[in-house]
């Protein structure tokens, strides 16, 4: 963390995002929606409308999917393109997002109510560093050559799958744009994607970095909207190849519906979790609690890989408890343009008012409140660090996703005994144990059914490693060479070869 490197804010911020309204990205220009319906983009800091936004719904998806299908055609600009000069696309784009990166990250600050200091340090240096890794890609996923039986020259050809929709949440709103452009790119598709109706701020202005960068129209469409309408429309649409969705398991399971009752398009799912985090009795003390208090409380609590379940040994329990609380208490929530702002608003009021009743649940169902547990300011979308002790794996609390600052600690004695108590959930996103004991580590890391495994460490994310889901948490996988297979078609190609020279 290091504050001397942040730029100020950009001054022009509020008053420009206030001057206009923001629309629909079709074809490289801009559309108003054809209802002409808007929505307003709230700041959660303060509860006031920052601006309104164009109201994609169906209507405009299919003319985005137009759009889409026109750009991907045969013999099309995009798809005579050199694989190396898409890479070069995608490597101006980054530098483009580098250039505007105080003013992308304060938007993103405005709009979703992260500190300006994480969005400008974390999320708009994991974008950048995204874009750039897909773009060394864009020339490199390569086909096999097969030793076919009988007299035939077989090889692999590695193709785009086409239209892909690509629907994005709100808690980190350009990573996720990130991290499903890059790959879609990268490979030659063309992309039609809905932004979240929190946060679709960030998303359009990066669409204006598209066009400038010189993606050939049509190649990108970015679509703001609401999900029943915007995002339904595109995960049972009839000309979308392939939906890629970020966000909730409930909605998980329309959009793979979706896909099944209309075109049997492919579908990747990153969903929620409830993720276990082990601190054995050998760990390291001050760093698992840091770590402990990290994997839950980054981003207000809203990642769907949080530290949701922090199972603690016995013999440390009352120790860790103490110092987890202490460390919670001590957390900075506040304007989250403030440079030493730790925590700001949650999202929305919608978020807000789940987190409270989920903290008065853990409260009715017997967990012991340690601290917070309040709204922790008198506007805005605040939450106090709450840390609930004594927790048992059949409240509601240590069993579904709260995503929001409400830490929830578990006692265990043995280490079989918590690995089955980790699995016994219908997530498998993500998981850590805290230990020294090498044969521990290696125990629970393979014993644990879950995408992603960190050892001593929390939410360690590079465009290099793949991330995605076991079970109920999605499937399929972003990120890393992985990353590239949801958005491949595999064509085998076999040809006669003659045994005869004529
Ligand atoms: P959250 O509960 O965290 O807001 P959601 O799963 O509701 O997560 O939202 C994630 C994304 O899915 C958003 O862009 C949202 O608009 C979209 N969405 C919500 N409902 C649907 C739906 N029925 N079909 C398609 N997309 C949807």
């Amino acid at each position: 963390f290091m504050p001397f490197s942040l730029p100020s804010i950009p001054a022009s911020l509020l008053n420009a995002a206030l001057l206009f309204v923001l629309q629909i990205f079709i074809n490289n220009e801009w559309h108003d929606a054809v209802s002409k319906k808007t929505f307003p983009s709230v700041n959660p800091a303060t509860g006031e409308v920052i601006c309104q936004v164009a109201e994609g719904d169906k209507a405009d998806v299919d003319k985005a999917v137009k759009a889409a299908k026109a750009a991907f055609q045969l013999g099309s600009p995009w798809r005579r393109m050199d694989a190396s000069h898409r890479g070069k696309l995608l490597n101006r784009l980054a530098d483009l997002i580098e250039r505007d990166r105080a003013y992308l990250a304060a938007l993103e600050t405005l709009d979703n109510g992260k500190p300006y200091s994480v969005a400008y340090l974390v999320d708009l240096d994991m974008v950048v560093k995204c874009l750039r890794y897909f773009a060394g890609w864009s020339d490199k996923f390569h086909g096999k050559t097969i030793p076919l039986d009988g007299d035939f020259f077989c090889y692999t050809r590695h193709e785009p799958v086409g239209v892909c929709g690509q629907i994005i949440p709100w808690n980190f709103p350009l990573l996720m744009q990130a991290w499903k452009l890059g790959p879609a790119l990268a490979t030659g598709n063309v992309v039609v994607m809905k932004v979240a109706e929190q946060t679709p701020l960030s998303a359009l202005y990066v669409a204006s970095l598209v066009k400038e960068a010189g993606f050939p129209p049509g190649v990108v469409n970015i679509i703001p909207g609401y999900g029943p309408t915007a995002g339904a429309a595109i995960s049972s649409h009839m000309e979308v190849d392939k939906v890629a969705f970020t966000g909730s398991t409930e909605v998980g399971h329309l959009i793979q519906k979706a896909a099944a009752e209309s075109n049997l398009k492919r579908v990747t799912l990153e969903l929620g979790g409830k993720s276990p985090n082990i601190i054995m009795s050998d760990a390291d003390m001050d760093w698992a609690v840091e770590q402990a208090h990290f994997a839950l409380f980054f981003n207000q609590g809203q990642c769907c890989c949080a530290g949701s379940r922090t199972y603690v040994q016995e013999d440390i329990y009352h120790e860790f408890v103490e110092r987890s609380v202490e460390r919670a208490k001590s957390r900075v929530v506040g304007n989250p343009f403030d440079f030493k702002t730790e925590q700001g608003p949650q999202v929305d009021e919608e978020q807000f008012k789940k987190i409270l009743g989920y903290i008065s649940t853990g409260k009715r169902e017997g967990a012991k409140l340690l601290c917070g547990g309040n709204p922790a300011a008198d506007k805005g979308y605040f939450i106090q660090p709450t840390v609930f002790g004594d927790v048992q794996d059949n409240m509601t609390i240590a069993r579904e996703e709260i995503f929001g600052p409400v830490m929830q600690i578990l006692k265990f004695r043995t280490i079989e005994e918590v690995v089955e108590r980790a699995n016994d959930s219908k997530y498998g996103l993500a998981a850590a144990v805290f230990t020294k004991d090498l044969d521990k580590a290696n125990y629970v890391s393979q014993a644990l059914r879950a995408g992603t495994v960190w050892v001593n460490c929390y939410d360690v994310f590079g465009a290099q490693a793949p991330f995605g889901g076991y079970k109920a948490s999605g499937n399929g996988r972003e990120l890393g060479e992985y990353g590239l297979d949801a958005y491949l078609e595999v064509k085998n190609v076999t040809i006669k070869i003659p045994q005869k020279n004529s």
